[in-house]
C-alpha cells in the first residue's frame, strides 16, 4: 500500500538540509490535473555558490578514501533505494506521469547501476607500462576531477542523476545535483534516501533551481572542476560553450530523432509491438524514442495495415494504472508543445493511425498517433517532437533507407529490422549514430555498456559502462626511479 505524501523540494548541502524561500510553484499530477503533489521552492545564488564551496570541502576528504571505503557507501545507496522502491517509482510517476511499471523498471536500474560502479572501486584505476631505463616504475592512475556539477532532464529522474552520480563518486569527486523542474520533487525524495548512507559531509549536494539562474551561477561563476548535462541540444551546446570557456571538462547527452528501418523481409508480428514500444512507451519522452520509421517499399502496405491494427489496441491511461502502457505526458509545456506538432501533422500530414483514451481523470493526455505523407525536409521528420507522435516516410531500398536514415542533424540510436546478415551488418556499419540496434527498439540500451550520441546528439563522449569512468576521472602517469 502507498501513501501519498506532499512534498517539498529542499537542497542538501553539507550534509544538512536547507530550507528554501525562494519563488514557489505547486506542482500537480499530471495523470490528474486536480492533485497536488507537492511544493517547489528554488535556491538562491548565494545557495548555490555556499554548495559548491561545501562540495569542495567534501571533494578534499573524499578522494583521499580507498576506492573499497567509496564502494561501501555506494552499496548502502543501492540497499536503500532498494528497500524504498515502490515509493520512489510512485513519488516519480505522479511527478512526471511515466507509467508505475516503466518507473519501477527504472528504480531497479538505478540500483543497479549503484552496485555495477560500487563494485569499480575495487578494480584497477591504472596501468603498469614497461619504461625504457632500467629500474623504473613506470604507471597511470585514474585520478578524480573535483567538484562535478550533475544536471540532470525530468524523463528519467532516478537512472539518469545515477548513472552520472555512481560513477562520479566511486571515482573520487564530490558532486552538486542540479535536477530538472519537473522532477525536483522526486530528486529531494532521492537524496533523502541516500542520506542514510551517511556519506561524509559535502560529498553528493543538492541545489533545486531554475536553468537559467544554474548557467549564471553555477556554471559561470561557482569553482566547479566537470559539469555531466543531459537535456535539449538547445541547452547543452550554451553549457558546452561556457565549459570551453574556462577549459574545464564536459559531457553533453542531447536530443535525438531515432529511426527505425524496416525491410521487406522484416517479420512483421515481431516487429510491430518493437516499433511501437520504441515510440510509444513513456509517451515518447525518451531521448531513443523511434520517431521515425523508414519502410521499405515493398513491405509497405503491410507495414501499415498491420500497424493501424496494433494502435487500435493501444490505450492512454493514469501512469499509476498497473497496465498502463502509456501515461500522460510530463507537464502542461510538454502538452501545449505537442499539441502543436499534432495540429501541424493534421494539416499537413495524413494520419495514418490514433491510440485512444481510457480515463475520466483530466490530465495531459495525449493520444499516440502515427504519420506519414511528410518528406525528408518536413518539420515533423527533421525536429525532436519528445512525445508520442512518430512519422513513416517510405524508402525505394536498403540504400535510400540509410540515406533517410542518417539525414538528421542528431546521431543518438538507430533499428534496423531484417532477416537479412548482409543488410544488418552493413546497416551496423553505415547508421551515424552512437548506438545502432538490429531486432531491437532504437529505446532501452543497457546501463553495462557505453550509451551517448553522434552528431548534435552528444559532445561525444559516453555514459554508463566503463566508459562513464573515463569522463569521471584523469590519468596521471607516474615514473619512479627506484635504483641508480
Ligand atoms: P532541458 O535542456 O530543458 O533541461 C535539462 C536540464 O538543464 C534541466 O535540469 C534544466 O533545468 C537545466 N537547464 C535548463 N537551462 C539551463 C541553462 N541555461 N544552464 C544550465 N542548465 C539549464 O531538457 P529537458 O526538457 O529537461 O529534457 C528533455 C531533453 O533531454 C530532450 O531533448 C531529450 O532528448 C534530452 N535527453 C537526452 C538524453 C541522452 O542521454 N542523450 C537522455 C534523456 C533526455
Amino acid at each position: 500500500m502507498i501513501t501519498k505524501v506532499n512534498l517539498t523540494t529542499k537542497n542538501y548541502t553539507d550534509g544538512e538540509w536547507q530550507e528554501l524561500q525562494g519563488t514557489s510553484k505547486t506542482v500537480y499530477n499530471p495523470s490528474n490535473i486536480n492533485e497536488k503533489v507537492g511544493d517547489m521552492y528554488f535556491s538562491t545564488p548565494e545557495q548555490i555558490l555556499y554548495t559548491v564551496s561545501s562540495a569542495q570541502m567534501g571533494f578534499n576528504t573524499w578522494r583521499k578514501q580507498t576506492g573499497i571505503e567509496r564502494a561501501n557507501y555506494l552499496y548502502k545507496m543501492a540497499d536503500e533505494l532498494e528497500r524504498a522502491k515502490e515509493e520512489v517509482a510512485t513519488l516519480a510517476s505522479r511527478e512526471m506521469g511515466k507509467p508505475i511499471s516503466e518507473m519501477l523498471g527504472e528504480v531497479t536500474r538505478g540500483v543497479n547501476l549503484l552496485r555495477y560502479y560500487a563494485a569499480e572501486g575495487a578494480r584497477a584505476d591504472g596501468q603498469s607500462v614497461p619504461a625504457s631505463d632500467q629500474h623504473v616504475l613506470q604507471y597511470t592512475k585514474r585520478v578524480p576531477l573535483g567538484v562535478v556539477a550533475v544536471i540532470t532532464p525530468w524523463n528519467f529522474p532516478v537512472a539518469i542523476p545515477i548513472w552520472k552520480i555512481a560513477p562520479a563518486l566511486i571515482c573520487g569527486n564530490s558532486v552538486v545535483w542540479k535536477p530538472a523542474e519537473n522532477s525536483a520533487l522526486t530528486a529531494t525524495r532521492l537524496m533523502e534516501i541516500f542520506e542514510k548512507a551517511n556519506l561524509p559531509k559535502g560529498v553528493l549536494n543538492l541545489v533545486i533551481a531554475k536553468g537559467r539562474m544554474i548557467g549564471d551561477t553555477l556554471l559561470e561563476k561557482a569553482d566547479i572542476d566537470a559539469v555531466s548535462f543531459t537535456g535539449s541540444t538547445q541547452t547543452g551546446t550554451q553549457i558546452a560553450s561556457i565549459c570551453a570557456k574556462r577549459n574545464i571538462k564536459f559531457q553533453t547527452e542531447m536530443g535525438g530523432k531515432n529511426a527505425a528501418v524496416i525491410l521487406n523481409d522484416a517479420d512483421l508480428e515481431k516487429t510491430i509491438p518493437m516499433i511501437l514500444s520504441g515510440a510509444f512507451r513513456s509517451a515518447g519522452q525518451k531521448c531513443t524514442a523511434t520517431s521515425r520509421i523508414i519502410v521499405e517499399k515493398e513491405i509497405f502496405p503491410n507495414f501499415i495495415n498491420s500497424l493501424q491494427k496494433a494502435m487500435s489496441t493501444l490505450v492512454v491511461k493514469d501512469a499509476l494504472d498497473a497496465d498502463a502502457y502509456l501515461g500522460p505526458v510530463a507537464s502542461k509545456d510538454q502538452y501545449e508543445n505537442i499539441s502543436q506538432y499534432i495540429e501541424l501533422a493534421r494539416k499537413e500530414a495524413t494520419v495514418i493511425a490514433e491510440g485512444r483514451l481510457d480515463t475520466i481523470s483530466e490530465g495531459y493526455y495525449i493520444p499516440p498517433i502515427v504519420v506519414s505523407g511528410v518528406g525528408a525536409q518536413h518539420k515533423l521528420f527533421k525536429e525532436e517532437i519528445f512525445g508520442p507522435v512518430t512519422v513513416i516516410i517510405q524508402a525505394e531500398n536498403f540504400d535510400e533507407a540509410i540515406r533517410l536514415c542518417n539525414q538528421s542533424e542528431y546521431g543518438l540510436s538507430a533499428s534496423i529490422f531484417t532477416n537479412n546478415m548482409e543488410k544488418a551488418l552493413l546497416f551496423l556499419e553505415e547508421a551515424e549514430v552512437g548506438m545502432v540496434r538490429v531486432n531491437q527498439e532504437t529505446a532501452g540500451v543497457e546501463y553495462q555498456v557505453p550509451f551517448g550520441g553522434m552528431k548534435w546528439s552528444s559532445s561525444h563522449t559516453r555514459e554508463q559502462g566503463q566508459a562513464a569512468l573515463d569522463f569521471y576521472s584523469q590519468v596521471k602517469t607516474c615514473a619512479i626511479k627506484y635504483s641508480f
